[in-house]
């Protein structure tokens, strides 16, 4: 097989909803509504902010024309959600996916600015995607299609107002070409327009392994609550791209059994436990665990339900649902992906008395060293990566107590809890600085 032009920084869709479930159960913006609403009704949020904090600020629909390889003119549409800014520059991933929908790029903004709230960083929330297949594309093509968005949604980018970062499909690269579209129209170099970059050119050491870094560190705390320690835990892990490769990898050097791990050509299981770094470095070479000798296949369906100490889904929205959460073996699941829970699986999970480490928790690592990368490119001074893990554990952990406590003093799901102080959170924030009108 020839070279990629892209890996991805997340797994793409590794199972897809049927279509009416889809509509039922699975819109992803209701589904954030959805805990927001029930967040906002405890914190009893007054009517206005609670208006307010309901509606996306800004919506940009763009489309990016390139010519592909063939000669030919091809027309991609792109999206760009800032959802809330009033805690500071939005910030937020960019996917290039078929599955992008403008409801989804909504949900995902919100959920980043939940996400970047509740583990206490100066930033507001965005989000960016552009419907298009990377896999069936040249890099040549990528890099047209990445800079013609850039350019047009440059209006809204900038250090200080919206910072793009690596999601579904786009990686270091991708942000190298968001940078450096971005300073020829500035007419200077801007480092710290967008994270997740190359460490030769600004990026954040630690920056890469840093969501799954985040996983490891309030998986570790989860299991201590539920009287267990990563040491001898059995993990399941879903999605086999940057978040869940580095969560296996860390979690298995801190004495886990990872006995099952899948992507989208299927799912490995050795109940012994699997050979992370062998299977990391299978993937490297064959691009997909598929054809892996030393496990037995499982399906991945099968897998979410696999008996296990912890499941990590780390691939994207929606796989857990109303279908499959009563079968889910696991006392912790560690969201390393967006959105993986639906709603009314919530509920069965919660009956169940399974501990849910949510998503805007479990996987803001990633913001958080986007954040220390930000830093570091405005000050101009570089960490080295030890610093930047210590940081990043304090933070997690933090998180995770002030969480724990929110939870047990309003009794409320880990995930209720979170909204609640994220939204809280954002609201004192607008309270102080008053409606300009
Ligand atoms: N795409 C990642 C997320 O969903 C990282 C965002 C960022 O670093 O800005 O959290």
């Amino acid at each position: 097989m020839s070279e990629p032009a892209i890996k991805s920084d997340a797994q793409p869709a590794v199972i897809r909803p049927d279509k009416e479930t889809f509509l039922a159960e699975e819109n992803p913006f209701e589904a954030m509504m959805e805990r927001f609403d029930h967040a906002a009704q405890l914190l009893s949020l007054d009517p206005g902010l609670y208006k307010v904090l309901r509606h996306p600020e800004k919506q940009i629909i763009v489309s990016v024309p390139i010519i592909r390889d063939s000669g030919e003119l091809e027309v991609f549409t792109g999206y760009r959600v800032l959802y809330n800014t009033s805690r500071g520059p939005a910030k937020g991933g960019i996917r290039f996916d078929l599955n992008v929908t403008l409801e989804e790029v909504k949900a995902l903004a919100a959920w980043m600015t939940w996400k970047c709230a509740l583990v206490n960083i100066p930033f507001g929330g965005s989000k960016g995607g552009v419907v298009c297949d990377p896999a069936s594309m040249s890099l040549g093509e990528l890099e047209r299609v990445t800079r013609r968005y850039t350019a047009s949604i440059i209006e809204t980018l900038g250090p200080d107002s919206d910072v793009p970062a690596p999601d579904v499909n786009t990686n270091e690269r991708v942000m190298a070409w968001i940078m450096d579209t971005y300073s020829m129209h500035t007419r200077h170099t801007v480092t710290a327009v967008v994270t997740g970059k190359p460490v030769e050119m600004g990026g954040s050491l630690g920056r890469r392994e840093a969501t799954g870094r985040g996983c490891m560190f309030v998986t570790r705390e989860a299991l201590a609550r539920v009287g267990q320690s990563l040491k001898g835990a059995r993990i399941v892990v879903q999605g086999f791209g940057n978040v869940g490769s580095v969560s296996a990898d860390l979690m298995a050097k801190e004495g886990a059994s990872i006995v099952a791990v899948s992507d989208k050509s299927g799912g490995l299981h050795n109940p012994k436990g699997l050979d992370v770094p062998d299977l990391i470095k299978w993937v490297k070479e064959h691009r997909q665990l598929a054809g892996y000798l030393r496990a037995e296949a499982v399906a991945n369906d099968a897998l979410l339900t696999l008996d296990c100490d912890v499941l990590v889904p780390a691939a994207t929205e929606n796989v857990i649902t109303r279908k499959n959460a009563g079968q889910i073996k696991a006392k912790v699941i560690c969201e390393g992906a967006n959105g993986p829970t639906t709603a009314a699986a919530d509920e069965i999970l919660e009956k169940k008395g399974v501990f849910v480490i949510p998503d805007i928790l479990a996987n803001a690592g990633g913001v958080t060293v986007s954040y220390f990368e930000w830093v570091q490119d405005r000050g101009g001074y570089f960490w080295d990566e030890e610093t930047v893990n210590r940081r990043l554990e304090s933070i997690m952990t933090r998180s995770f107590a002030e969480t724990m406590a929110m939870a047990d003093k309003h009794t409320v799901s880990n995930r209720i809890a979170c909204y609640m102080l994220a939204v809280d959170r954002v609201a004192a924030m607008h309270r102080l600085r008053g409606m300009y009108a």
